[in-house]
């Protein structure tokens, strides 16, 4: 029986980084393979404005794939101009007007990509303080940069959200140790405009956490980690079937057994199956309902 859902392909991946480097050589094959796996669509998410072109242009090449366009928090660091080293938090100061200035650029940019028809969300956008160590992420340990940085994070946030609002398109949402603040701060715009929706992937939150997400609305999804989390499994057990969406955010977060190796949407099968399993249900129960549920938000 594992092969009806196959024949009928009817997951959806709301979140794999096609467009990334990972992919670059063999996309098309992984594409097939996911095809061949019983996934129906692919979401692939931008999270810079080369790399959102980049998701427009594979949703236009490819019938399963649609695009989400948006910038990470991971790169506000890159709206610091270059004459401003790190060190210096004066001039990072002096130089802010200009710095929100080139946002309100790359947000217009975002805009027009939104235009295309195989962009179904603003994504992904968020906050996240993860210290990421050796990697061009990392934060600088200077306090004010830190702080500049996190203000900047706020204000991609605020003006992606302003985005969503305006173009009716939901948001696919990025938190990662920060607590309540992303919640919080779409708050503010939900209440104005009870249309906004969204969902919060990747999600590694608190069960309490996950209970305020819900009671606002928003969808929830979870990668390959609720197939070797115990506490997020757990946390997925609380979300109701109608507010569950499933996701790989391959190339990373590769489920038990392939772990250590890329990720790919044919993989979402596995998370699928660990959700049907932590809840008791049938798998073509829980892919027939998360299925309605990535067309209900996503209007595929
Ligand atoms: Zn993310
Ligand atoms: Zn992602």
């Amino acid at each position: 029986l594992p092969g009806i859902v196959s024949l009928l392909g009817m997951m959806v991946d709301t979140h794999t980084h096609l467009n990334f480097k990972a992919f670059e050589d063999d996309w098309g094959e992984v594409v097939g393979r996911a095809l061949a796996a019983g996934v129906e669509t692919m979401i692939v998410v931008g999270t810079n404005l080369e790399l959102s072109r980049r998701a427009v242009e594979l949703g236009e090449q490819h019938p399963a794939l649609f695009a989400s366009v948006g910038i990470h928090p991971h790169h506000a660091r890159q709206y610091i101009t270059s004459g401003a080293s790190l060190d210096t938090s004066a001039t990072l100061e002096n130089d802010k007007d200009e710095i929100l200035k080139s946002i309100q650029d790359d947000i217009e940019r975002v805009r027009e990509l939104a235009k295309s028809e195989r962009v179904v969300a603003i994504g992904e956008v968020g906050l996240d303080k993860h210290e990421y160590k050796n990697s061009k992420y990392q934060m600088s340990n200077v306090k004010n940069d830190f702080e500049l940085l996190f203000e900047l994070q706020k204000q991609l946030l605020t003006e992606q959200i302003e985005l969503a609002v305006a173009v009716d398109k939901p948001l696919i949402l990025h938190s990662r140790e920060v607590g309540d603040e992303v919640l919080n701060e779409i708050s503010k715009f939900k209440f104005q405009n009870s249309k906004l929706n969204g969902v919060f992937h990747c999600f590694e939150g608190s069960k309490k956490y996950v209970r305020k997400i819900l009671d606002a609305g928003f969808y929830v999804s979870f990668t390959g980690n609720v197939t070797y989390s115990q506490g997020v499994g757990e946390v997925a057990a609380e979300v109701p079937l109608e507010r569950l969406l499933l996701e790989t955010d391959c190339p990373y977060m590769t489920p038990t057994p392939h772990r250590g190796k890329r990720n790919e949407p044919a993989h979402v099968e596995l998370i699928a199956r660990s959700h049907a399993k932590s809840r008791g249900m049938e798998f073509n129960d829980l892919v027939w309902q998360t299925r309605a549920n990535a067309r209900e938000l996503f209007g595929l």
